[in-house]
């Protein structure tokens, strides 16, 4: 049972429910080019409009500094959001104030508005508690749809559900479920798999990864800093020498908590950072003078499938190579597709998000076979280091 109060326990019908949805979406010449975002939040704005309730949306775009700035405005989104949604979006050009408030007053059951971008208002970002009762004069019901903001502690991820009864949209819902099912009480045994480019961006992470999980694989430009740490010449590699002490401190804590750490045995090597670039493959301590790692090689493919073959539950994160330039997509796609296999196959839960990692799956083709594929981003990244999210945290306490 979710910790959490959802849409199952809410009574919506003809009240006003302040939505927090994340319409963080990108733009090309003033459309929305990728409205994933969008489509995600579909089914909460398709049950509470079916549920006759009075919808009003809340969300940020961009980084506006606290102020009005119309290159952030939402309302070239309210087009896009009703067609998805399959019904109107009426937009209100203020989050706050008479004109909001009279809009959320006037509209009917299965109505929806949007408001302009929170992040107009300074308030939204310091939490401030005025902008939070401001907020609350056009709703009865907050609920959050927007678990890619739920890291942020402000007033219409957090602060809003301190002054009005709080529930997690469908979205928050199964994104919270398919993490439980990742780290919070996962079945055993738990893989996970690390890559992408620096560790200094993901120390949190595998530190707190090493603690919770039986075998950590790490792949990727970070991996070159571990084999860095342990003595192996990476040659002209990406690679992070001044985070020796950082690898080894994580080895350690990886040894101590009895989790196995699987590191490149072969690497895919190149003398250019291009697509079709000369390559070829090595033992990781034959890396010549001259070529730097863009990929794990063939072996360590070998031994990540078998340990995704071991697990019951994978989580990742990060590519293991340079997937972006062909041919050094190769290990990500190959390891992206075992999983892929072995969860279509029912004997594995695989989740997977942050940063490049859903880029990295699509690119594989795998993204629907993944049991979860979130898109949230540095929330998705503040799950795995272990923290809690003001704006999860505070839907547990309403
Ligand atoms: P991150 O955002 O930290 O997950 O890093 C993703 C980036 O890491 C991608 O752009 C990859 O191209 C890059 N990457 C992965 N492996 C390597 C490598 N061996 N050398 C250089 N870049 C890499």
């Amino acid at each position: 049972m979710a910790a959490f109060r959802t849409l199952d326990d809410a009574d919506v019908k003809g009240k006003r429910v302040l939505v927090r949805v994340d319409l963080n979406v990108p733009m090309q010449d003033g459309k929305v080019s990728d409205a994933t975002r969008i489509e995600r939040v579909r089914p909460t704005i398709t049950e509470l409009a079916d549920k006759g309730a009075r919808i009003i949306l809340l969300a940020h775009f961009g980084r506006p500094k606290g102020a009005p700035d119309q290159q952030y405005s939402l309302k070239p989104i309210a087009e896009t959001a009703a067609g998805i949604f399959g019904r109107p979006v009426a937009f209100v050009d203020d989050c706050i104030g008479d004109t909001a408030e009279a809009s959320a007053n006037a509209i009917e059951g299965g109505d929806i508005l949007l408001f302009e971008n929170t992040r107009f208002h300074k308030g939204e970002e310091q939490n401030d508690p005025e902008f939070a009762k401001a907020l609350a004069k056009s709703g009865d019901i907050f609920v959050n749809d927007a678990f890619s903001a739920a890291h942020r502690a402000h007033t219409s991820t957090e602060g809003l559900a301190h002054l009005l009864p709080a529930y997690a949209g469908r979205t928050m819902q199964a994104e919270l479920d398919a993490l439980e099912k990742g780290l919070g009480s996962p079945e055993k045994p738990v893989v996970a798999i690390v890559g992408g480019a620096k560790v200094s961006t993901k120390i949190d992470l595998l530190q707190n990864l090493v603690t919770r999980v039986d075998a950590l694989v790490i792949g990727g430009g970070m991996a070159n800093t571990f084999l860095a740490a342990q003595g192996v010449d990476v040659a002209k590699s990406l690679c992070e020498h001044d985070l020796a002490d950082t690898a080894k401190t994580i080895l350690a804590a990886a040894e101590k908590a009895g989790c196995a750490i699987v590191l490149p045995t072969d690497a895919v090597v190149a003398r250019e950072f291009k697509a079709n670039a000369a390559n070829e493959v090595v033992p990781v301590d034959s890396v010549p003078a001259d070529a730097m790692i863009l990929d794990v090689g063939p072996d360590t493919v070998k031994a990540v499938n078998q340990w995704i073959d071991k697990a019951k539950t994978l989580v990742w994160n990060g590519p293991l190579g340079a997937f972006e330039i062909a041919p050094f997509d190769k290990a990500t796609v190959a390891a992206a597709h075992h999983a892929a296999e072995r969860t279509k196959a029912g004997g594995l839960v695989s989740i997977a998000g942050g940063g490049d990692t859903v880029s990295a799956l699509n690119h594989a083709g795998v993204e629907e076979a993944f049991t979860y594929v979130s898109t949230a981003g540095g929330a998705f990244l503040e799950w795995m280091e272990g923290k809690d999210l003001p704006g999860v945290l505070v839907l547990k306490q309403a």
